[in-house]
């Protein structure tokens, strides 16, 4: 099953992508966690993007391109994977198609995560990250147990660079003009399928896995 996730920055695609991943047993390739890991380790491909994603623009498409094309070629997509923020852009996605295409393979389902902009801001402004574990809080929705510390590693929370108000706004603009053409591009092609990003994760859980079993 090859799967693309859509939708505002903050809808939730990533916390959706990481249940689907584990229920269907294919990798969860996301682009952003994949540059932020390069930023990290303070690669050459790393400080090349590093302004652009902390500003909230979008990397160059054929960069991109060449990255998700390397990491699909990998053998644990063989039998799936799970895309969650690429494509980005009209061009990403006539790409990704070429791609497939040379690998004999098609897009079975986009699902478009369909979530208001005002909750988007709320969210996104909430949101804090552990810096060791990766893992994602939300000071309104899921806060740690102790104040702005990671339930795990002890150590204190930290907000994205990207997730300060400005950059938000930026990155959101950015959706708009860029990726929302995309949506438009796999509803033509009839394999769009929208969930509401506001209901309860239990809610949504159970509606993708029956979506992505045809059973909706
Ligand atoms: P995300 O975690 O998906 O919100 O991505 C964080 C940032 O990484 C974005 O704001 C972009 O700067 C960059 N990025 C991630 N995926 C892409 C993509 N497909 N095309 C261009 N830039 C991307």
């Amino acid at each position: 099953m090859n799967i693309i996730f859509v939708g505002p920055p903050g809808a939730g695609k990533g916390t959706q992508a990481q249940i689907v991943s584990k229920t269907f047993k294919i990798p969860h390739i996301s682009t952003g966690d994949m540059l932020r890991a390069e930023m990290d380790s303070g690669s050459k491909l790393g400080n090349q993007v590093k302004d652009i994603v902390t500003s909230g623009k979008l990397v160059d498409d054929d960069l991109m391109n060449q990255i998700v094309k390397e990491r699909l070629s990998k053998s644990d997509a063989i039998s799936g994977f799970i895309l969650d923020g690429f494509p980005r852009t009209l061009n990403q996605a006539e790409s990704l198609d070429e791609i497939l295409k040379s690998m004999g393979k098609q897009i079975d389902r986009v699902i478009y995560v369909d979530v208001p902009e005002n909750i988007i801001v709320e969210r996104l402004s909430a949101r804090r990250i552990c810096p060791k574990c990766g893992r994602n809080y939300n000071m309104i929705t899921d806060p740690p147990k102790e104040d702005e510390m990671c339930d795990v590693c002890h150590v204190h929370l930290i907000t994205r660079d990207d997730d300060k108000p400005e950059t938000v706004k930026k990155r959101y603009q950015v959706y708009l003009e860029l990726t929302s053409p995309v949506i438009a591009y796999y509803r033509q092609k009839k394999v769009l399928f929208t969930i509401d990003g506001t209901m309860k994760m239990k809610d949504i859980e159970k509606h993708l896995i029956e979506m992505i079993k045809g059973r909706k």
